[in-house]
């Protein structure tokens, strides 16, 4: 199918092969991915060595511009901690000492094939793989659903699973990978939640954008990090009180009559009709037709279908119909708003309320008297013929200040529902999609629901991850989980990305069941990317009365000898970002622009060293090895690389949709549906490593509506049809849950009473504030500052550290304290103190800073390294004067009603709480770092220096 193929926007020399500058320089366009941000890069290299990095023009993500920490991506390349070869544990070592032997490939590849084998061909749930920080979900979710594994799940329970979940199940979409501000038309841009990176390049030139045009921008944030730096204003809030904040901002601009009544009418389903009716199922429930549709109420009293409504659905009132009883949706949020007044907000959030009703005006009268008006026709799917484009200038973005509390999924879907409230949702001058989005709200995608859909030598009959619509699509039996880490439970519902953090815990615990095998993908387990971490690595090393490890095998596949590395039995090298061919994905995450849709490739600008394979191709051939259908049919290897994969893939046989969306087709020409192209590699190498495609103006706003968008998206196979996509103001799957956690769910649910009120108290179908479950738990007067933790500009999780330019720049990191709360304890400029939760106590250099709320401390996150990881000397100051704060914040919440281990998680998707710790902090005698562990012993490597003139090689650890 050649969909607009004419339209693909091609680079001037797209159609000119590439050509070495000379036999020993030449330029490489590929992705960076020195963070999430994928800008396109153009990589020189000369004699084999890359010596230089900048940005591609083109690119539709960074137009040109890179950072320096993408230049110092040289660095990442010859750092000290790769790891060069395939290594086994050393015979009579310990897990945790670190100690290696390097090995072949066939000595661990053989290795590992034995284990898996063993486990598939009896139980695949034996087998628990997680990755990391990798940009290939769409490949490794297919090898784990081929293995047959429910246990699958990428690193989104402890990154921002609250802010993608609630984005999917209110309005089909979210920010960064899946949405933006339309800064080229906002006026007040609103940025809450957002440290340093999420994102970098984009969101710089965003603010450069709207402030060239004279907007306003806000911050809201704990912290007056860079992006506050140059707001024009900073709003500093308590940690975990977003929601609380979101709920006045709206009981003002209702109460005003500021909000887009048009908008919540025609797009959402703030006018269907919700039942009341206690003690029943129908309570809760939205009345539907015969057809299913919603029904609404018009103004002339009648009760009509809501599509045959014509956007004159009533917002407020109360209707019976043959004795029952049913009120528009916001109609029900607005009575809960009466007590969600601004002086109820400021005790929570410690904003005043003179400034949440100044805010809040702000917002409103911009978007209801300042509109911002395209001459642009447009039809939605009512039929009704737009002669403009009408939209509201008021834009947000949000990401984990928001996500990484255990309120977070609640707090996003009130600023979901305030957005819809201010009518900013796809409309010039407030958020826009990114494609694929916008999906059905949620997609009707979720995985397999019974144990016995995970049978030895069988693939999973569906995806290992998606979006229950109600209780019957949960992962349990009776109460119990069938996953590892206790996604799709009774406990974390909706955990749309799997709850990584929770499986050491629960495999060391055999609860809900003991594994075989541990794989680990690019995930810093064993040290930032856990809590309460002490105790998590001795879980790693734990064994059994026979003496046994209780995780019986590890395996780790990285590029770096992170702390994880140190605790795997066989280890397997991966190759950097400038060694391997990849793909950002409209599969998996994209990096479209709201202009259209958009994918890149990494493709190897030096080759890796001689014994360092791309994890991809490591995973497929074990896949190959195994005979995994889908991997190898009728005895016939399909892919022997990634490489294979990337081009040949689909997402089902025959679709014709794959991995890659530009050069479909087996002449290169289609797009988005296509045969696959044996030589789509060679075409995007071409096109500077890129492809993009344009949408046209009466395609680019109003999307969940607009009817030549929906058909188109059909049609190029974003959404399986051209519905419109009603945005969920009302989220009536959380109610379905809430009835079971009332007994009167017909279908599925939990017979433990502890389980039906959680499923009663926190699946509310409208956004409501509450306290985040740890600070409630954990005494305030005990405890009376709450500690949160930010990445670094510098930095992007763990693998900054090991990158000599950037470690220059970040390589300590103090505890930040407002002056007038360190007064007031008696603290000093540079004192060490202690610093202690209810999990334990550490220590830390404090400093004054004005850039904190004087409730909250804070410091920067993974900077700190275990004594002889990544590559480093034992006496490296981020060793010895770096903090991890990861080691007081808990992983559990106390013992209440609720049996076995209830994790510090968000009680709808299982999202880390990371934000959530209460402390105290007093002064220490001690004036060293603490808690320590114990030092590694620094791996003998070779170690390639870049200076200023050229490179020289030592040897060093
Ligand atoms: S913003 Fe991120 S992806 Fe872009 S150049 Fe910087 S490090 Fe690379």
């Amino acid at each position: 199918m050649a969909v607009d193929a004419e339209k693909v926007q091609r680079t001037p020399d797209a159609d000119q092969e590439t050509k070495p500058e000379s036999a020993s320089s030449r330029k490489v366009h590929t992705t960076c991915y020195m963070c999430a941000c994928r800008c396109g890069i153009e990589v020189t290299v000369e004699n084999e060595r890359i010596r230089f990095i900048s940005g591609i023009p083109e690119s539709p993500v960074n137009q040109g511009v890179w950072c320096a920490k993408g230049g110092a991506g040289i660095m990442t390349q010859y750092s000290p901690a790769r790891l060069t070869s395939p290594m086994m544990r050393a015979p009579g070592t310990e897990r945790g000492q670190g100690e290696f032997v390097p090995v072949d490939w066939e000595t661990a590849l053989s290795t590992v094939e034995e284990w898996l084998r063993d486990i598939r061909q009896t139980d695949p749930s034996r087998l628990a793989y997680f990755t990391g920080r990798d940009q290939m979900q769409a490949f490794n979710g297919y090898w784990a659903k081929q293995f047959g594994s429910p246990n699958w799940a990428a690193h989104g329970g402890f990154c921002s699973v609250n802010m993608a979940a609630g984005g999917m199940y209110s309005i089909g979409g979210s920010f960064w990978e899946f949405g933006w501000p339309d800064v080229e038309h906002a006026r007040l841009f609103i940025l809450i939640g957002v440290a340093e990176d999420h994102p970098s390049n984009p969101l710089k030139l965003a603010i450069a954008k709207l402030k060239d045009r004279g907007g306003r921008f806000i911050v809201i944030n704990p912290v007056r990090s860079g992006y506050g730096a140059l707001a024009d204003e900073w709003v500093p809030i308590h940690p975990g009180t977003d929601g609380a904040l979101f709920m006045a901002f709206m009981q003002v601009l209702v109460q005003r009559g500021l909000y887009d009544a048009e908008f919540l009418r025609r797009y959402t389903n703030a006018a269907a009709l919700v039942e009341e009716a206690p003690g029943t199922e129908r309570d809760g429930r939205i009345w539907r037709s015969d057809d299913g549709d919603m029904m609404t109420v018009l103004p002339n009293g009648e009760f009509s279908p809501f599509r045959k409504a014509d956007g004159k659905g009533q917002l407020e009132g109360v209707y019976t119909f043959q004795g029952r009883t049913f009120r528009p949706a916001f109609q029900i949020l607005k009575d809960r708003l009466e007590t969600c007044t601004p002086a109820w907000a400021e005790e929570i959030t410690h904003v005043p309320r003179k400034t949440i009703v100044r805010l809040a005006l702000e917002m409103g009268k911009m978007a209801m008297n300042h509109p911002v008006v395209l001459q642009q026709p447009w039809t939605d799917f009512y039929g009704t013929r737009h002669p403009e484009t009408t939209g509201r200038p008021v834009a947000f973005h949000a990401m984990r200040g928001l996500a990484a509390h255990t309120n977070g999924f609640q707090t996003i879907r009130a600023l979901f529902d305030l957005m819809m409230i201010l009518g900013t949702i796809d409309t010039p001058g407030g958020f826009l999609y990114k494609s694929p989005y916008p999906k059905p709200a949620p997609p009707p995608v979720s995985p397999a629901p019974n144990r016995s859909d995970y049978q030895p030598n069988q693939a999973a009959p569906q995806p290992l991850l998606g979006y229950p619509l109600s209780p019957d699509d949960l992962l349990v039996e009776e109460d119990e989980p069938i996953r590892i880490d206790e996604a799709y439970s009774w406990k974390y519902p909706l955990a749309a990305h799997g709850v990584i953090q929770n499986v050491i815990r629960n495999a060391h615990d055999e609860q809900p069941y003991g594994i075989d095998t541990l794989m680990i993908y690019m995930a810093n387990i064993a040290w930032n990317s856990s809590w309460n971490t002490l105790e998590t690595r001795k879980m790693l090393t734990a064994k059994d009365e026979n003496g046994n490890y209780k995780i019986p095998h590890v395996v780790v596949l990285d590029a770096y000898d992170s702390e994880t590395v140190a605790f795997a039995d066989v280890v397997f090298p991966d190759t950097t970002y400038l060694e391997r061919w990849d793909a950002a994905s409209l599969q998996d995450r994209p990096i479209s622009e709201p202009d259209g849709p958009a994918d890149s490739i990494r493709q190897p600008a030096v080759e890796p060293p001689k014994d360092v394979h791309p994890a991809a191709d490591t995973l497929i051939e074990l896949a190959n090895r195994l005979e995994l259908p889908g991997f190898v049919e009728n005895g016939t290897v399909r892919y022997h690389s990634y490489k294979d994969f990337i081009q040949l893939w689909e997402t089902a046989p025959g679709s014709k949709v794959g991995i890659l969306a530009g050069f479909r087709g087996r002449d290169g020409r289609s797009a988005f549906v296509g045969e696959p192209n044996p030589r789509q590699l060679e075409a995007y190498a071409r096109n500077k490593a890129f492809w993009f495609q344009p949408l046209p103006q009466s395609r680019k706003y109003y999307r969940m509506a607009n009817q030549e968008y929906l058909n188109w998206a059909r049609d190029v196979k974003f959404n399986a049809t051209n519905d419109p996509i009603i945005l969920n103001f009302y989220s009536e799957v959380l109610q379905t849950f809430r009835l079971a956690g009332q007994g009167l769910w017909p279908g599925k649910k939990p017979s433990d009473p502890a389980l039906r009120k959680r499923l009663a108290t926190y699946f509310d179908p409208l956004p409501f504030w509450h306290q985040p479950l740890e600070l409630e738990a954990s005494n305030r007067e005990e405890y009376p500052l709450v500690l949160i933790t930010q990445r670094p500009m510098t930095h992007y999780h763990s693998w900054g550290s090991q990158n000599a330019w950037l470690r220059q720049l970040l390589h300590e990191n103090p505890l930040f304290v407002n002056p007038s709360t360190a007064e007031r304890l008696g603290l000093k400029e540079g004192q060490w103190v202690w610093m202690e939760s209810r999990q334990g106590k550490m220590t830390a250099v404090l400093r004054y800073s004005d850039a904190v709320e004087p409730g909250t401390v804070w410091t920067w996150n993974a900077v700190a390294k275990a004594p002889g990881a990544w590559g480093l000397d034992p006496n490296a100051p981020e060793s010895q004067r770096a903090i991890l704060v990861n080691h007081i914040i808990p992983d559990t919440l106390p013992p209440g009603k609720l049996q076995g281990t209830v994790f510090n998680n968000d009680p709808i998707t299982g999202q880390a709480g990371w934000y959530d710790t209460r402390v105290r902090i007093y002064p220490s005698e001690l004036h060293e770092v603490w808690p320590k562990v114990a030092a590694r012993k620094p791996r003998q490597v070779e170690m390639t220096q870049l200076t200023y003139f050229g490179y020289s090689t030592r040897k060093g650890g």
